[in-house]
């Protein structure tokens, strides 16, 4: 028996998250327990899920995040690999509930799974996107291997240096990628200073942030449309590394060519 028994809508919505993670490791984004997914699956969660006992106790997520009263989420475990959440979901991540108070969480879900470490930054991440009306449920960290290259590079970590030359690599990156990159500088992995300057990054309008000499963070409507945005990006950046592979530095589309592409398809930037 699984709590996902009987909620189809919940169930492809977990194992959108497996898809996801398998493409993670087949990309080679995934090294052991690398990157994290969570999720905001409260419109999957029926009544009879809400009157569930929890199978744990409730832990204090240690902030305070009052737009995810009752809110629900799906979130990859802490040391779990991607490559076996792609096989198994619910033994690799766990379904947990935000409590009344706003600050704790308890498991409602097959196992007793922890959730990521990085919870607390995930969840704020969540909360903001609540506050601001964004429909993005979907949250995402991972290590593309050439888009975290360009990061060991300051030219490219300046603002928007990336996003152009990426942009201007293929066409599709600025119509499927629209926002662009932003730039996050070194910061502590976990730490309440990079969670922080994540969600001034993504209020200052990029879907997708970079963390220097680490990896990215996305957000979008669901998991597999963060991957996707992300793709798109490392796609671009694979283009301008086969060129200069091949002993030149790649022209790149027209700054014309990329504004026409905004006009005609109505892209935001
Ligand atoms: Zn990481």
């Amino acid at each position: 028996m699984s709590i996902l028994d009987s909620r189809p809508a919940l169930k492809a919505a977990v194992w959108q998250v497996a898809e996801t993670a398998g493409y993670l490791w087949t990309k080679g984004w995934a090294e052991r327990n690398g990157g994290n997914i969570t999720v905001n699956v409260t419109e999957y969660v029926d009544d009879g899920m809400r009157e569930l006992p929890a199978i744990s106790e409730a832990f204090p997520i240690g902030v305070e995040l009052p737009q995810l009263k009752g809110c629900w989420f799906y979130c990859k475990g802490t040391q779990k690999r991607m490559r076996d959440l792609a096989r198994d979901p619910m033994a690799n991540g766990s379904i947990i509930r935000i409590t009344d108070d706003c600050a704790h969480y308890e498991i409602v879900a097959d196992n007793l799974v922890m959730p990521t470490s990085e919870l607390p930054s995930h969840l704020s991440v969540h909360n903001y996107l609540l506050a601001k009306g964004s429909p993005y449920r979907a949250s995402l960290h991972t290590h593309p291997i050439e888009l975290v290259a360009l990061t060991h590079s300051k030219k490219y970590m300046e603002k928007d240096v990336a996003t152009k030359l990426l942009w201007s690599m293929i066409p599709e990156t600025k119509a499927f990628c629209p926002r662009g990159l932003g730039m996050v500088p070194y910061m502590l992995p976990s730490s309440v200073e990079l969670a922080n300057a994540t969600i001034s990054a993504i209020d200052d309008d990029y879907d997708v942030v970079m963390w220097e000499k680490h990896g990215v963070f996305a957000v979008d409507t669901d998991i597999m449309s963060a991957f996707d945005q992300v793709d798109v990006l490392n796609k671009a950046a694979q283009i301008y590394i086969s060129a200069r592979n091949m002993g030149f530095v790649p022209d790149g589309m027209t700054e014309e060519q990329m504004q026409e592409l905004s006009d005609v398809f109505g892209l935001p930037k």
